[in-house]
């Protein structure tokens, strides 16, 4: 039997174009992930603002609030240690990603679409030079076309520009004192221009982690070992809270593909998204976000020629093109972002927190992390002596001061 369309990879990227094409109320769609779900993946799970609003878009904003973990604040440690608090008006969610890319695949087969989990697909099948299946588990299937949203290590993208990374570690502890509702991405000199997080998970549990670059600035893979750089950051900034932490489960590595200009997303037959697609954010790593967006651009696309209302190739170009158009300048500012983590002004914002200017260079600098408007309030001097809070005390006195520094 012929698909009318496979879609490899049941991730965010996948399982999103999966939920858009039964929107679309289209037909004889097969989802395929080599995983059975509900499966675990390497991520700091974090939904920020825009992730929520395709979120609610698939259909399953309510549940994803009900389950994940709401972030209302943002601790910023700069590379001289000083310390930035702003507020979101708009919460994040922290959901482990285990449930909510099985919340999005459930989602995708109540809109009548077929998952099958547990089956790897090993190659493209091509015909005249354009895709018309997948073999995979042993099978040859058929589609009029294929959506490829394999992730990092993608074995089906055709784009032949050496490939950029980000290198990330974490791990998962529980009984950890954090402030409730609040993220922490610290800007250690040792990661420089990128970070290192902690991400309240539920109020008793955080994920931990650091990111720094794959590549040198010649694209020659680094040679530093990043399990000693995550050892030397926990003792750096999380010494006393680990004392009565207790850990879950190993470490876990894994790269982050970006790119700054999305090319060869497309060819006859199929479209490559999400992280397959290195379309990830260069500074903060963040890609759910991303992955959904191009998922249900794909599946517009997808739906697009099924209907008729297209050809593939203007469907094509217009997924392309809407990919650019939403992403690229963000991928720019990423850039600018890294070349300003490089200098001291993190450090300066901080000390000089009266400033309105410098509040302004704050607020922008923290909304592009966030993905969000950043609010702020009062300034106070945040007192790095005081214990740090432990997860049942109130954090009213501490949200109302919202730029803060040492
Ligand atoms: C340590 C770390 C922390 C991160 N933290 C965040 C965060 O907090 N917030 C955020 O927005 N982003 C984060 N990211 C990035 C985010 O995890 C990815 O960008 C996002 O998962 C990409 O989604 P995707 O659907 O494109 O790919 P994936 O989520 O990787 O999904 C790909 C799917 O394809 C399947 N697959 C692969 N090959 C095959 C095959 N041959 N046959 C069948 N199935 C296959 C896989 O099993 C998988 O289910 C983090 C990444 C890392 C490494």
């Amino acid at each position: 039997m012929e698909h009318s369309i496979i879609i490899v990879g049941a991730g965010p990227g996948g399982a999103a174009a999966a939920v858009r094409l039964g929107q679309r109320g289209i037909k004889n769609v097969l989802l395929l992930d080599r995983d059975d779900f509900p499966r675990a993946k390497t991520c700091g799970s974090g939904l920020s603002p825009n992730a929520l609003k395709v979120i609610d878009e698939l259909g399953i904003g309510a549940e994803v609030r009900q389950q994940g973990y709401p972030i209302h604040s943002l601790i910023l440690t700069t590379p001289g240690r000083r310390q930035i608090q702003l507020r979101t008006e708009q919460a994040a969610t922290i959901l482990l990603r285990e449930q909510f890319d099985n919340l999005l695949v459930e989602r995708a087969k109540h809109l009548g679409i077929e998952f099958r989990g547990g089956m790897k697909a090993q190659a493209l099948v091509r015909e005249g030079g354009r895709v018309v299946g997948v073999r995979a588990g042993g099978e040859e299937l058929r589609s009029k076309h294929v959506l490829c949203a394999d992730g990092a290590h993608s074995i089906f993208s055709w784009d032949p520009r050496p490939k950029r990374t980000i290198s990330a570690l974490m791990g998962w502890w529980e009984n950890f004192a954090f402030e409730p509702g609040t993220l922490e991405m610290i800007f250690d000199k040792n990661l420089s221009p990128l970070y290192g997080w902690l991400f309240p998970e539920t109020a008793d549990r955080v994920n931990i982690g650091i990111c720094m670059d794959g590549e040198d600035a010649s694209g020659n893979k680094t040679t530093r070992n990043v399990r000693q750089v995550f050892d030397r950051f926990l003792d750096d900034h999380f010494a006393d809270r680990l004392i009565k932490a207790r850990q879950i489960g190993k470490l876990k590595g894994h790269p982050i593909s970006y790119c700054t200009w999305i090319k060869d997303a497309t060819t006859p037959g199929a479209i490559y998204l999400g992280e397959g697609a290195r379309i990830t954010h260069n500074t903060t790593g963040e890609g759910i976000f991303q992955a959904m967006l191009s998922g249900t651009y794909a599946g517009d696309a997808a739906a697009d020629v099924v209907d008729g209302k297209l050809t593939e190739r203007a469907a094509w170009q217009g997924f392309e093109w809407r990919c650019r158009k939403r992403f690229t300048l963000g991928f720019i500012g990423g850039h600018a972002l890294r070349w300003a983590l490089k200098t001291p002004l993190l450090d300066g914002i901080a000390t000089a927190y009266n400033s309105p200017l410098k509040q302004a260079i704050t607020w922008a600098i923290a909304s592009s992390l966030a993905g969000s408007t950043m609010t702020e309030q009062k300034a106070r001097p945040r007192n790095r002596s005081s214990p740090s809070p432990s997860p049942t005390r109130s954090t009213t006195t501490q949200i109302d001061h919202v730029i803060t520094s040492t």
